[in-house]
Parts: structure tokens; sequence; C-alpha cells
């Protein structure tokens, strides 16, 4: 399997909506454990398979963000339904690193979906994994927190934003990363492969 590395903004693949997955494989587990060693080294507590350039349905969370704590959870293909109440906290992402801002959520909601073992997930969610989950899923759909926050808050991070952004599009010029193109064509590889 080819090395799997966190993409940050304004890496294309963020921005794609992430297709259902249809089939699993061996290597399908490999990803699902890559996913969490890079979102446990990077200190998170969730990542989507589209931060790490893969465009289908696939995140995975640990609340606690340890890899001997709390519990590892894998969603496959999430649909979120029954969401209830209002709550408003801060949240980042690996994808944005260092931006930091107060986000609306659903306090409450119903996720159906698989995890990696084929057992089938439908259960509520509160709280902090409630917010969690709609902002993995909100990956999924190509959105990013920062699309839904205040202008006025969007203005406050814009800096650090252009920051990352400057960054990236530097290290594509060096080739040191890959280019756009080169991004979108091996999305459509995994495409091909599990959806
Ligand atoms: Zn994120």
């Amino acid at each position: 399997m080819p090395s799997l590395n966190l993409v940050t903004v304004p890496n294309p693949v963020l921005r794609m909506k992430s297709k259902p997955i249809a089939r699993v494989d061996k290597e399908f587990q490999t990803i699902v454990q890559e996913m969490f060693r890079l979102m446990y080294a990077s200190k998170g507590v969730g990542l989507a398979a589209n931060q790490v350039g893969i465009p289908i349905r696939l995140f995975v969370c640990n609340p606690s963000g340890k890899p001997n704590e709390g519990h590892e959870m894998v969603f496959i293909n999430p649909v979120i339904s029954k969401q209830k109440g209002v709550e408003e906290a801060d949240e980042g992402c690996l994808s944005l690193p260092g931006v930091t801002a107060s986000v609306k959520r659903s306090k409450t909601l119903w996720v159906n979906a698989y995890d990696h073992t084929g057992n089938e997930i439908n259960s509520e969610y509160t709280g902090f994994l409630a917010r969690i989950i709609q902002h993995e899923s909100d990956h999924l759909d190509g959105v990013l927190f920062v699309d839904r926050i205040s202008e006025e808050s969007l203005n406050s991070i814009a800096y650090s934003i252009d920051t990352i952004t400057q960054d990236y599009l530097s290290r594509q010029r060096t080739g040191s990363l890959e280019s756009d193109q080169q991004a979108m064509e091996i999305a459509a590889k995994w495409e091909k492969q599990y959806c």
C-alpha cells in the first residue's frame, strides 16, 4: 500500500463529496489502522478518509485522542438523522493545523453506519462524540468546519488559513507535494478500489 499522509487545505480531495463504500478488503483494514496512527500522531480525535487523500465514506474517531484510552470507532457510509438541540464549542481540524473556531452543532443525533468488521451501527450519540461525528461526516461531503462559522470568526482566522495555503502551494511548486492533478488521479484509483 502506498504510504498515507495527512493532507491540508487546499488539497482538492478535501473538497470532494466522498463516494459510498461498496466493498472492503485486507488493505482496507490497513488503511483504518493507518488512519488511527496518523490521527493519534497529530493529537486528533477524528479523521476522515479524504483527509489522507481517499475520497470514500469512512472516518475513524476516538474522543480520548490517545491510542490506549477511550474507545476507537470506525464509521462506514454513515447516515445522520434525528438531530436535536444546539451546542456551540471550539473545533479544530487536522487539515487546518493550529486553527480553531467556535461551531454550532446538534447536541444529539442518530447514526446508522457499518464498522470495519461489518457490524451495523445504529446508535444515538451526544455531546463531544456527536460533535466529532458531525465534523467528520461534513468532511465526507467536502465540508470543512470553517464553512460553518460566522464571517467575523472567519476573518479572525483568515491569516492562519492563508499561511497554511501558501505553505501547501510552495511545497507543490518545489515538488515535495503532489500536484492537484496527481492527488485527483490517486483519489480516482481509491474510488475504483472501494466504490
Ligand atoms: Zn477535520
